[in-house]
This record gives C-alpha cells, sequence and structure tokens, in this order.
C-alpha cells in the first residue's frame, strides 16, 4: 500500500477526538488490536479508511450515492468498498431514504430507466476506483480535500490532497 499525504496532521487529530475512533487511536499498539493501522495520519480498518465524525462522511455518502442512485444495499456496499465508521448503516438508510432524486425517481414509473445502476464493468481499467472525498478542515497549505485514487487490482491506495477548485484534468 502506498500513501501519500502531505499537510494533513489535522485528519488525526479528528480522528483522536472521535468517540469511536479516539480509544482505537490510543489503543493501537495494543495486542487485542488486530483490525486497526496507521499510515501517515490515516487510520485503516484493512483496505476501509476509517472517517471521523462530521461532514465528510456525509459527502462520501453523497458523491458515492450521486453516481447512479443505487439502492441502500448497493450504497452501503460502495460505501463500505473503502470506507469504515461505526454507525455507516444508519447513516446510508437515512440518506438514501431522504434523497430527492430517488423520492422523484419511484413516483414516476417512466423516468424509472433514467436511474438504472451502471452495467458492470469488464475492463482491466475500471479496477481504478476515483472518489472525490471533500470537507476537510483546510490545512496551511490550504488544501481542503483529498482525491482518493483505490487500485483494486494491485490494493493501492493514494491520497492527493487538493482544493475543491481543482479540476480533474490539474490533479495529475
Ligand atoms: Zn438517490
Amino acid at each position: 500500500m502506498s500513501v501519500s499525504v502531505p499537510g494533513f496532521e489535522t485528519f488525526q487529530e479528528l480522528l483522536q477526538a472521535d468517540p469511536y475512533f479516539g480509544p482505537v487511536m490510543a489503543d493501537l499498539d495494543s495486542t487485542k488490536n488486530r483490525e486497526f493501522f496507521l499510515v501517515d495520519s490515516f487510520l485503516f480498518r484493512g483496505n476501509q479508511l476509517c472517517v471521523p465524525e462530521g461532514s465528510l462522511r456525509l459527502h462520501i455518502i453523497k458523491e458515492l450515492h450521486g453516481e447512479g442512485h443505487v439502492g441502500r444495499d448497493r450504497t452501503l456496499q460502495l460505501v463500505r468498498d473503502s470506507y469504515f465508521w461505526p454507525t455507516i448503516r444508519r447513516e446510508v438508510d437515512r440518506f438514501v431514504e431522504r434523497c430527492h432524486v430517488c423520492q422523484v425517481a419511484k413516483g414516476k414509473a417512466t423516468n424509472a430507466g433514467l436511474y438504472m445502476p451502471l452495467p458492470i464493468p469488464s475492463q482491466p481499467w475500471t479496477e481504478l476506483s476515483m472518489d472525490f472525498v471533500l470537507g476537510l478542515p483546510r490545512t496551511q497549505r490550504g488544501f481542503d480535500s483529498i482525491f482518493v485514487v483505490v487500485d483494486k487490482f494491485s490494493k493501492m491506495v493514494h491520497f492527493i490532497p487538493c482544493k475543491k477548485t481543482t479540476d480533474a484534468v490539474n490533479v495529475a
């Protein structure tokens, strides 16, 4: 796993202040801990990035659900593929239940086709999942977002700090 994360000390502070992840952070070296590990200032549970309490959780759900407006279970699966926090199911349920686009789609059967899930990909490049994660506190260098690139084939996770105004073409 390779991680490159300049300028994100505050993420670790959010984890330490979190009611669930705080004790986990304090207990990382314990022999009881077989799940969690720290890479730079990011906490992982296996391949999942641990997300502390805050607007970041909602942003993640919104980004992943908004791609195809898939149902509750599929949205939960998408979020769990890359992220972890203790109340993940409750927050995904609540978000999908209240999603305006989904409510409209349910009410009008003729529009249902617009919200079909994306076809299952078969090409190698689709093993790369790219998610924009927004809403981090501003760092000294002015970064307020992380561009997360997960290569599921090689199990590599890359974090690229950027600004909300960054165009996708300029990230590389
Ligand atoms: Zn929706």
